[in-house]
């Protein structure tokens, strides 16, 4: 029987089985039509869950179980001031540390001790300092002429500029295009502002696979409106969404990037994204590194993104951009430090300052000696070196995130506590050595938000917008979802799952958790896809196990409105992931004033706080934690979540306040890495 639903949701579903687009009955539909309305307090009163320990964590917070009052015996909440709310968020090893951070030499001054203030940082650092590898200092060569204050036009390349040790026949020098850009912002009275130049692959809308998209396109923006010159560099794929680039047009024909023994002719492009500066690289060869249909997933990919690299730095070069930090991200463009120090550098490049941002230590691009002849990196004897590039744990491989991690100036990844996790809780996916030794330079922020974006003030998604002053109409976009999804409109909550159908989000746990809520009285509602036609089957198969309840929904597949109004309609956010770095999900679901209810690891240990068994002041508790990877676990947490909606709504009222008066946008995580940029470049 054909199902009669939105046609948004359908037309997104991913590989749907057959047998699963069976639908939900019209008997379900004249159940919902029945309205069945379950009086608030008529579940039966169960028992506050089990007590949830505060681990011993990156913050240093008080020690596990510190009750402060279960669900029956909890103050009322009181309004907070909004700075108040946010104030804990920000002790984190950068941000909290970076004002007190000692200047460190040129590029790799690994001795450098920075200085560790309490809490947080301190948590992070709680380990003895590894000696520093015998890496030899760059030679002191002389800065490059300075451009004029202010100007990034492109000026004519030196005549050096052939890489000493890239063995490439130099083309004919290319002359640089006149570059139509923006004349950059003019500069902040209060500091000096910074040239900073984004190395990605990845920036959302234009080529989004995951959060680093995110990151690159809120970061820029908040450090472009606090008075930096910001440029982003990015593969030119043909999957780019050009419907959201303004403006693009060719700014550099002739770029020849050293590539084995020759060299690859690229055109670079600019053009704006949503305000953004950005440069697109198009290489032309036969690899048709770019133009592949989609961004990742192909056997070359190491050799690609080494390739881009090259090439983005290669334009740096060329057109005389003179940047203070490049900021790069991920293993795709870690090698861009590895560069700049063994190469470019010694041509005279010696203005930069490298940061790399780790968002996720599962992929490292490990690889082997073919990478060296690529790049021009020629001495394997120097590279393969543990200090360096080799892989901790194959002999014969290198590892490109590691060599990212040795040769930046400073390393971030996205959570003081996944900080903690890479380096201390076997989270590092073998890197635990090399964090140890690079300690000093390494730390976490607590990636932000788009506001512009994720905001039920002002969300043209939702059907009623509302803000923590008329909570009230939440409501109606409960209303909204549960016809949209024929659901039940009852008085009951709705748990809410949004996200990767990938086995780090703890895909047995949200398994469990839809039965258990469905069991305490509340209703359900997923939204995921996930690449792995398995488990796509998987949830296809609960989906039509479920078909016929009117409390419970699945849809597989990506679907950017429906989120919205699942962030918007939901009552608590369900996080269960066996790792997070940061998290976005329970970011969103803040704000929206939906409570997380998420697992004690990661990013989630540091922005959702116990209702019950934080040691946080009472206007800063938002959510619901758990430690133990199981069902007994995940019960803990969503079973007092659930009953404290039903019992002490009140309460319940308080905790979504909290979570919408706190402050997760990009305000603080901008002024963090620009505290890091400055110490980068203070040395
Ligand atoms: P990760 O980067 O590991 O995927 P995050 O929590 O950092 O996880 O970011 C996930 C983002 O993707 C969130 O904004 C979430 O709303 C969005 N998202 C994930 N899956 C879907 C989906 N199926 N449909 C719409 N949005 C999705």
């Amino acid at each position: 029987m054909a199902k009669a639903k939105k046609p948004t949701s359908r037309d997104n579903a991913v590989d749907e089985p057959t047998a699963a687009k069976t639908t939900k009955t019209t008997k379900k539909r004249a159940r919902v039509a029945k309205k069945t309305v379950a009086a608030a307090g008529a579940e039966p009163a169960a028992r506050p869950g089990t007590p949830v320990g505060t681990p011993a964590d990156a913050t240093g917070s008080a020690a596990a179980g510190t009750a402060v009052g279960t669900a029956a015996a909890a103050p009322k909440r009181t309004a907070a001031p909004r700075a108040q709310g946010r104030a804990h968020l920000h002790a984190i090893a950068a941000g909290a540390e970076t004002a007190a951070l000692r200047p460190m030499p040129r590029v790799h001054a690994f001795t450098q001790a920075r200085s560790a203030p309490a809490d947080t940082a301190a948590a992070l650092r709680t380990t003895t300092p590894h000696p520093a590898p015998a890496l030899p200092e760059p030679p002191a060569l002389p800065e490059p002429p300075t451009l004029p204050e202010g100007t990034t036009v492109a000026r004519a390349a030196p005549t050096t500029a052939t890489p000493a040790d890239s063995g490439y026949a130099p083309e004919p020098e290319p002359h640089p295009q006149p570059q139509h850009e923006p004349s950059p912002p003019p500069r902040h009275q209060q500091r000096p502002s910074l040239f900073i130049v984004h190395i990605t692959p990845e920036m959302a809308p234009v080529a989004k696979v995951g959060g680093l998209a995110d990151v690159v396109f809120g970061l820029s923006r908040e450090l472009a409106i606090r008075g930096n010159h910001v440029e982003i560099i990015l593969p030119k794929y043909d999957s780019l969404r050009y419907d959201h680039i303004f403006e693009l047009h060719q700014v550099y024909q002739d770029l020849w990037v050293p590539w084995y023994e020759g060299a690859i002719h690229c055109t670079v492009y600019f053009g704006f994204v949503h305000g953004r500066k950005c440069f697109f690289i198009e290489p032309h060869s036969h690899d048709n590194f770019f133009n592949r249909g989609s961004i990742y997933g192909f056997a070359d990919d190491v050799l690609r993104y080494a390739f881009f690299s090259r090439a983005a730095l290669e334009f740096l070069w060329k057109a005389g951009k003179h940047a203070d930090i490049i900021h790069c991200h991920d293993w795709q463009t870690a090698l861009v430090p590895v560069f700049l120090y063994e190469l470019y550098q010694q041509l005279g490049m010696t203005h930069p300052r490298a940061c790399l941002t780790i968002h996720n230590f599962k992929h490292q691009g490990v690889t082997g000696a073919e990478l060296l002849r690529a790049t021009g990196l020629h001495r394997p004897e120097h590279f393969f070196d543990l200090h360096r590039m080799g892989d901790n744990q194959h002999k014969e491989a290198l590892n490109l995130l590691k060599a990212g991690v040795v040769y930046s100036n400073f390393v971030t990844t996205v959570s003081p506590r996944y900080a903690f996790e890479t380096k201390d809780g076997g989270q590092g996916f073998g890197l635990e050595p090399t964090l140890h030794t690079h300690h000093m330079k390494y730390g976490g922020v607590v990636n932000g938000i788009d506001y512009d974006v994720w905001n039920p003030e002002v969300d043209h998604c939702l059907p009623v917008r509302y803000g923590v002053e008329h909570i009230d109409a939440k409501y109606d976009n409960k209303r909204a979802l549960r016809q949209r999804l024929m659901l039940a409109d009852n008085e009951k909550p709705i748990v809410a799952f949004v996200g990767r159908l990938d086995p780090q989000k703890g895909l047995e746990l949200v398994r469990h958790a839809i039965f258990y809520a469905l069991e305490r009285g509340a209703q359900f509602v997923l939204l995921g896809s996930s690449p792995y036609q398995g488990i796509n089957n998987d949830f296809w198969g609960l989906k039509q196990m479920l078909n016929d309840s009117p409390d419970c929904h699945l849809e597989i597949g990506f679907d950017e409105d429906l989120a919205h109004l699942i962030y918007a309609g939901a009552d608590i956010m369900l996080v269960p992931s066996q790792f997070e770095p940061c998290g976005l999900t329970q970011l969103i679901a803040l704000r929206y004033g939906t409570i997380p209810v998420v697992r004690t690891i990661g990013g989630l240990a540091d922005t959702v706080f116990d209702k019950d068994y934080s040691d946080r002041p009472l206007h800063e508790r938002n959510g619901y934690r758990f430690d133990d990877y199981d069902g007994p676990g995940l019960e803990s947490a969503l079973g007092r979540a659930i009953d404290c909606y039903y019992q002490f709504p009140e309460h319940f009222r308080e905790l979504m306040k909290n979570a919408m008066r706190a402050d997760y946008s990009w305000n603080q995580p901008g002024q963090d890495y620009l505290n890091i940029y400055d110490f980068i470049r203070n040395r």
